[in-house]
């Protein structure tokens, strides 16, 4: 009988489970595969969690750790020691995660002090700014992968600058799975959202902010929602709100006029995406996901890790100054720009992924 291969893969947060709804899909394409899903409980509001599991037929997760809320070292260390024990129980051949977050870190950590081999999907990304939780928990997830998937060659190169030519990982550059997932569930969003009727959406302007650096700074927060009230005033701007954000707005006391509603699932956020005219986050999911869908993106951050669409002229970065984000959604919404070059791939990173995994000889 054929061997199969066991794969325990960790996610936590709301990107991780639209970047595994598609590998996974691609991984039930195959026998000898067996996936065993930790959620370990990062983000768990219903419409931050349960809905993309729902929607895009994500395979339930064996095992749920409810870890959220804590400080990121109490996180990461209460995920690292529940995670280990489920390693033990589980023994796969190699442990997966994604991206940057506290439950990335905590798998690759528990896994590689196991032995166990380390997939890491995203890898070879950076902001060069430190003082970004994400940026920590990249570069050491990096570092403890033995294998290392990267969306784009600019990932490829940071890697080969840090010196990994000489240390035994495997990096492959893949492509973006995020473009494979927008590609398969934009199909499936048409039929299933009606988000744009029910809100009476016309010509408007889709924005996201959760990030740390704006969330937790009140200067900042002030001056990106007083920018957005402005310039709502002119062109509707649809805020689905992150809880962070929400809560941070409300004790505050910060005035929002823009159209804030209850952060959205995964179909309904593609035909917003389809159909507003400007991207405004700080996301690095919305980011891409802007030019995917040939909308032009205003970043509400110092520096991205997705140089090539600022390099392209699709996106700008603006920070959080009211004058330069008012001036910016004003240029970045009449301009037309190319969207042509491919610059995650063509769709085919998870096919790619799952053919490097079974050539692995465990
Ligand atoms: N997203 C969503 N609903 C929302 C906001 C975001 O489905 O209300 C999706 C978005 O389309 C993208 C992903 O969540 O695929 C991005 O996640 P997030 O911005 O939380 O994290 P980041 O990409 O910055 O790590």
């Amino acid at each position: 009988m054929l061997k199969k291969i066991k794969i325990l893969t960790v996610i936590g947060a709301r990107p991780q489970f639209i970047k595994a709804a598609a590998l996974s899909r691609e991984f039930s394409k195959h026998n000898e595969i067996e996936e065993i899903i930790v959620h370990t409980g990062q983000h768990f509001d219903k419409n931050m969690s349960e809905i993309f599991f729902e929607e895009m037929n994500i395979p339930i997760p064996r095992y749920n750790l409810a870890i959220n809320s804590l400080s990121h070292g109490a996180m990461t260390g209460r995920m690292m020691e529940e995670i280990e024990k489920i390693l033990l129980i589980e023994n796969p051949d190699f442990l997966i995660v994604y991206g940057d977050t506290n439950s990335t870190l905590a798998g690759a950590l528990a896994a590689k002090k196991l032995h166990i081999k380390v997939v890491h999907i995203e890898a070879g990304l950076r902001s060069f700014n430190n003082d970004m939780p994400e940026e920590i928990n990249r570069i050491l997830t990096d570092r403890l992968s033995d294998y290392l998937f990267c969306p784009t060659q600019t990932a490829v190169n940071n890697l080969l600058r840090e010196g990994y030519e000489n240390i035994d990982t495997k990096i492959i550059n893949s492509g973006d799975v995020m473009q494979d997932a927008s590609i398969y569930y934009a199909n499936e969003s048409a039929k299933k959202s009606n988000i744009i009727s029910s809100l009476h959406l016309d010509k408007f302007i889709l924005c996201t902010i959760h990030r740390a650096e704006n969330t937790d700074d009140s200067d900042r927060l002030k001056n990106i929602i007083e920018a957005l009230n402005k310039s709502h005033q002119t062109i509707p701007i649809v805020l689905p709100l992150h809880p962070r954000t929400k809560q941070k707005i409300e004790s505050l006391g910060i005035n929002l006029e823009v159209k804030a509603i209850e952060p959205v699932g995964y179909f309904d956020m593609i035909e917003l995406l389809k159909n507003c005219s400007l991207v405004i986050t700080d996301s690095g999911g919305l980011q891409k996901e802007a030019y995917f869908f040939n909308k032009n993106c205003v970043i509400l951050r110092e520096q991205t890790e997705w140089v090539e669409l600022v390099e392209n002229k699709v996106s700008i970065l603006v920070g959080a100054n009211y004058n330069s984000i008012i001036k910016e959604i004003d240029f970045m919404i009449n301009k037309s720009s190319d969207f042509s070059n491919n610059l995650y791939g063509n769709g085919t990173a998870c096919n790619k992924i799952c053919s490097e995994i079974l050539k692995i000889n465990f």
